[in-house]
C-alpha cells in the first residue's frame, strides 16, 4: 500500500477499485471498438472481395490462366442483371458464379440464383 494511505485503508481501497473499474471500463471499450472496426471493415471492398473469393475456392472454383480472382469479382458485383434471363439482381436474386462441377472452371460466368439451379 501506499504510505500516504497509511491508516486509511477505506480511501485507498476507494481509490484502487475506482481505478480497476476504469480499467475494466477500457478494456470493453476497446472491445466494443474493436467489433465495431471489425463489423465495418467487414462491408468494405476488399473485405468483401476476400470473403467471395474465399467461397469460391472453398467450393471449387477453378481459374484458367487468362482469369485472376480480383477481374472476376470485379465483373461479379458491377452486372446489374442475370446475362441469361435479365433479371436485375438485389435483395431476393442472389448472384451466382456458374462453375463446371467437373472441372471446377467458370462456365457461364455471372447468373441469378434461379438460372443457376436451371444449369444444375
Ligand atoms: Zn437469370
Amino acid at each position: 500500500m501506499d504510505y500516504k494511505y497509511k491508516g486509511k485503508e477505506k480511501e485507498y481501497q476507494k481509490k484502487y477499485q475506482k481505478i480497476y473499474r476504469n480499467k475494466k471500463g477500457n478494456k470493453l471499450r476497446i472491445k466494443r471498438q474493436k467489433k465495431i472496426y471489425n463489423k465495418k471493415y467487414y462491408f468494405t471492398y476488399p473485405a468483401q472481395r476476400r470473403n467471395s473469393i474465399t467461397t469460391w475456392q472453398q467450393i471449387g472454383i477453378k481459374l484458367k490462366p487468362d482469369e485472376d480472382w480480383f477481374s472476376i469479382y470485379d465483373y461479379y458485383i458491377t452486372e446489374p442483371e442475370c446475362p441469361n434471363c435479365g433479371v436485375e439482381f438485389g435483395e431476393g436474386v442472389k448472384r451466382n458464379l456458374d462453375h463446371d462441377h467437373d472441372t471446377g472452371y467458370i462456365r457461364e460466368g455471372l447468373l441469378c440464383h434461379r438460372c443457376n439451379l436451371l444449369r444444375h
